[in-house]
């Protein structure tokens, strides 16, 4: 076997000796005029190369003869699929998962107009930091402030790049070498790299935890205050639920308590909304305008989950509270760029002036089922012409993501397919290797294309791919 192995690496070409005989090949000619293509085809050359080699290190089936009968083949057709990909990092995905907020994915998608607006800020100078009135220096966050106040009743907003950095700030400015109350029902993780234990030990406050993880009662709250307690925290439990014997203490009877003792109540509400789901069937959570009017000092949530934005952290509250954030030293290493405070701002404007159906995030949450099942059914019909794959119209569910209402099943229609010859999960993995990575997932013996998070050009996209399939 060692010998076959040795055998078959011989036999593959050099690095020079492929580039030479591409010279010969017409299909090769766009990639070989420049010296500057000439660097990039002798990089492509050395990765399809390493790939021939690890493949020779793996198992196989094929004889020798076989093997280096279509070797040629096998090199010219791997690189001209790598030659043909975009060469950016960040590409263009497909998400056919059906899961709105795909954190892997980028989250939130920006409305058309929001993303145009964004690129002429990004080409063109600002008055991001001027007052153009006094010609003096202005801050960054005007211009998203009033608005954010307007959304949410608050008397104060401020920015910075994500939650996590939010609830660090927060930690840092009212809490540094003090006490922080939070239950045991709220201890959460986000992904796996967000925990609110070492967020709070980051931001240098001391986490004193309460109640039990199933119930927590106010008077536990209350039993641990102490001389060095800086505040309340309530976290929202974003990525699970707590149930059945149960006992929660709401931000309003907190904020009674705090009044009551001189403490204020922060609370990181995660991915908060500011429109109430229930109309959609989601099950009834506060909104953060009626998070803010139950006396919160401050309430923070992200710009890239369910508001549909930029990632970025807001927090609102009171003013006092949003002053001394400002004043923290760390709110400058922590401070928003021009294209994030664009991408907000068109998207707050966006909740001003225009409906539901203009923030992309909620126009697919919203979809009607009638709808899903109509673009369903038509790449069925699409995907019927092709005789290599076998093609089904089911229902399914969607998920929302990002953490927001994770128990929540979304009735969907789905295109489920399945290759007549092959496995399903061969199946995923070529959707996912073409020239457009089409993100699909696998249910039982199919692979399901989720019609719900597709964009316009994705359909085509995807029977063009599945037909290569069929070569
Ligand atoms: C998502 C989430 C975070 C982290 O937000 P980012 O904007 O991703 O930093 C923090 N806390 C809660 C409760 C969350 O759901």
């Amino acid at each position: 076997m060692d010998q076959e192995k040795q055998r078959r690496l011989r036999a593959l070409p050099a690095v020079h000796e492929v580039i030479s005989r591409l010279e010969y090949e017409a299909e090769f000619g766009p990639f070989l005029t420049n010296g500057r293509q000439l660097t990039r085809l002798t990089r492509v050359v050395r990765q399809v190369l390493q790939k021939a080699r690890e493949n020779v290190n793996r198992k196989y089936s094929d004889s020798f003869a076989e093997f280096e009968s279509s070797l040629w083949t096998w090199l010219k057709s791997q690189l001209l699929q790598e030659l043909n990909r975009p060469e950016t990092s960040l590409r263009r995905v497909i998400n056919a998962t059906g899961v709105v907020l795909h954190t892997n994915c980028g989250r939130a998608l920006l409305a058309p107009e929001v993303a145009r607006y964004v690129a002429e800020q990004a080409e063109r100078y600002s008055n991001l930091e001027l007052n153009i009135e006094t010609g003096e220096r202005g801050s960054r966050y005007v211009h998203v402030e009033a608005l954010l106040c307007r959304l949410t009743g608050a008397e104060g907003a401020m920015v910075v790049n994500n939650n996590a950095a939010a609830v660090l700030l927060m930690m840092n400015t009212f809490a540094q070498g003090k006490d922080v109350i939070v239950s045991r029902g709220e201890l959460v993780e986000v992904g796996g790299s967000f925990r609110i234990p070492e967020v709070l030990k980051a931001g240098g406050a001391n986490l004193v935890e309460v109640g039990t993880t199933n119930k927590t009662w106010l008077r536990d709250y209350e039993a641990a205050i102490r001389p060095e307690t800086a505040l309340f925290l309530k976290v929202h439990t974003s990525n699970y639920r707590v149930e059945g014997f149960t006992h929660s203490v709401s931000g309003a009877e907190l904020v009674e308590l705090g009044e009551k003792r001189g403490l204020p109540v922060m609370e990181d509400l995660g991915s908060g909304s500011f429109f109430d789901g229930t109309s959609l069937g989601f099950p009834i959570e506060p909104t953060i305008e009626q998070t803010v009017k139950a006396g919160l000092s401050l309430v923070t949530f992200s710009g890239d989950k369910l508001l549909g934005g930029p990632q970025a952290g807001i927090i609102v509250g009171k003013r006092v509270f949003i002053e001394r954030l400002r004043a923290n030293q760390l709110t400058r290493a922590l401070r928003v760029d021009k294209l994030t405070l664009a991408a907000l701002e068109g998207t707050l404007r966006l909740y001003e002036n225009g409906g539901l159906e203009d923030i992309p995030v909620w126009r697919m949450l919203s979809l009607p089922l009638e709808t899903l099942k109509s673009a369903a059914s038509e790449l069925v019909a699409a995907l019927k012409l092709n005789q290599a794959i076998v093609v089904e119209l089911k229902e399914d569910v969607s998920r929302v993501g990002g953490g927001a209402w994770p128990t929540v099943d979304l009735p969907t229609w789905v295109c489920a397919i399945r290759p007549k010859q092959g496995s399903v999960i061969e199946l995923e993995k070529f959707l996912r290797l073409g020239a457009v990575a089409i993100l699909t997932r696998i249910h039982k013996e199919w692979v399901v294309i989720d019609v719900r998070t597709l964009l316009s050009g994705d359909v085509e996209e995807i029977v063009r791919r599945l037909r290569e399939w069929a070569r």
